[in-house]
């Protein structure tokens, strides 16, 4: 099984094989942020069955946990698409909207549920 996640404008393209191992719901602020939307999804990868092609600028921030974490982005459309969290350095987390495939595999567990908008349904 192979899956391409794309940024908006086509031009940072990850590829992951097979499938991911684990799918985690985030309703961290940070990551309200990043996407713009109420909650972000990753999907972790080992970093051996993800290859990246075309341009990419990244920024790090501290997680809570004090693991820096290193976003990658589309230097031209500004999505983020990937992502290096230093807590699990075997792992790659790839955005799951950036798949644009409603039939990717569903989130498992959901974190920072303290930040959860009263409507987001909870995976778990
Ligand atoms: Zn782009
Ligand atoms: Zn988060």
């Amino acid at each position: 099984m192979t899956r391409i996640a794309t940024c908006a404008c086509g031009n940072l393209r990850v590829t992951c094989s097979g499938e991911p191992a684990k799918v985690s719901l985030c309703h961290c602020l940070a990551c309200q942020k990043r996407t713009g939307s109420t909650y972000g999804i990753a999907a972790f990868f080992k970093r051996q069955d993800v290859r990246v092609d075309g341009p990419s600028k990244s920024y790090e921030r501290q997680s809570d946990r004090g693991f820096p974490v290193w976003l990658h982005f589309c230097p031209d459309c500004g999505s983020t698409v990937f992502w290096e969290p230093q807590r699990k350095p075997d792992a790659i987390a790839v955005g799951v909207g950036s798949f644009a495939d409603p039939t990717f595999p569903a989130p498992t567990q959901s974190v920072y549920g303290e930040h959860r908008h009263a409507w987001v349904s909870d995976p778990g």
